[in-house]
């Protein structure tokens, strides 16, 4: 039998009330799981034994069950599979004062990003992203989302342990920026950010701290506008003029670049946030000088970052990556052009942890398997 999750906050306070718990208990169950970092029972020491027994017997605190867990010095990846047997993933990033140091040098580490899913595969087919050709199946739920963070954060808290202020290492950051388009699975995440945010039952984290990547769904935006939601946004953009948008990136046809660009314009206006853009580096594709200075074009004078991502070449995609050279260059370009860029550090790159090589191990073994 499927247990309740325990962020039911509803179903929590009907069973704090058959047991005639007294009200601060519900509170107290809480503070295990976010403020404790806490997602087993049995470990909730603050509770009596027989609360413990009795909420392992009705709930669970994360849904999703971790199948395999990869590190390497910067970031820890976590395979999970759903009660339906789906497989999702998340990524911890550790960002070091000095990124030579060990992982295991705590006193240098700055804060810790957690990149989460969204939806089990995408349906968007951008041409340069392995997830696009997993295809999509479904959304994720609110809990299920949520449970990354929760599970993030046990991981975390059992490797790291306490901070030097003596609170517990944690996730800091959180990007919807893994597998998926998280404003086509819009209520549920706006649900999840709720958590995100709130206090009580919750992981009291700031707007600033919370991103939101888009492939530019345009309503979307708009809605998260309507809703006063103003979380951070990165834009998928990857191509500075139409023609390029539409051949990397399937969905510029239903949201052209004109459209997106004046709703970004309306989220700035409403909440003053600098906005990410984030920039695949495909060789004699989008790394072209010419390219780079349409880049400029497009972004000059607004409130505007550009992350240029590296493509990792990968067999099962077509397309080949930048040389180090010409990513410097086309930095030149834009930073001369008055834009404040960032490469993007390809850590993992041997292991397939950037973006769009997501689903790379699903995809060769059905190959293998054809
Ligand atoms: S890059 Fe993002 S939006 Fe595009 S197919 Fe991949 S996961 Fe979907």
């Amino acid at each position: 039998m499927t247990k309740t999750s325990i962020l039911d906050t509803g179903k929590l306070q009907d069973f704090a009330k058959e047991r005639k718990l007294q009200p601060f208990r519900v509170k107290q169950i809480y503070q295990e799981i976010f403020k404790n970092q806490n997602i087993d029972f049995a470990d909730m020491t603050t509770l009596s034994k027989d609360l413990r027994d009795d909420l392992e017997k009705d709930f669970s605190v994360v849904t999703l069950k971790a199948d395999k867990i990869i590190e390497d010095k910067f970031t820890t990846k976590i395979w999970f599979q759903t009660q339906d047997g789906c497989m999702i993933e998340a990524v911890i990033i550790y960002h070091w004062q000095n990124e030579k140091h060990n992982i295991n040098d705590q006193e240098k580490l700055n804060r810790i990003t957690l990149c989460i899913s969204s939806q089990v595969g995408c349906a968007m087919g951008c041409i340069f992203c392995v997830t696009g050709k997993l295809g999509f199946k479904r959304n994720l739920t609110r809990d299920e989302m949520v449970s990354q963070i929760l599970f993030a954060n046990n991981f975390i808290k059992k490797k790291l342990w306490k901070q030097e202020d003596g609170s517990l290492h944690g996730v800091r950051n959180i990007v919807f920026m893994w597998m998926g388009e998280p404003l086509l699975n819009y209520d549920n995440v706006k649900k999840s950010i709720e958590i995100m945010l709130r206090q009580e039952a919750g992981f009291s984290l700031s707007k600033r701290h919370i991103t939101i990547s888009t492939c530019g769904i345009v309503p979307g935006i708009r809605k998260l506008i309507k809703d006063g939601i103003t979380v951070k946004l990165a834009i998928s953009l990857h191509a500075p003029n139409q023609v390029l948008r539409d051949k990397l990136m399937p969905i510029a046809k239903a949201y052209p670049l004109d459209e997106l660009t004046k709703v970004i314009g309306e989220y700035v206006k409403a909440t003053d946030n600098r906005v990410f853009y984030e920039y695949i580096m495909i060789r004699n594709m989008t790394d072209t000088p010419e390219v780079a200075r349409q880049l400029v074009t497009l972004l000059r004078k607004k409130l505007a970052h550009v992350n240029l991502i590296p493509y990792n070449t990968n067999p099962a995609i077509q397309l080949e990556e930048s040389d180090v050279k010409t990513i410097q260059n086309f930095k030149r370009i834009l930073e001369e052009g008055g834009l404040t860029v960032t490469v993007r550090d390809n850590m993992g790159r041997k292991m397939k942890w950037a973006c769009g090589q997501l689903g790379y191990e699903k995809i060769m073994k059905d190959k293998e398997e054809e």
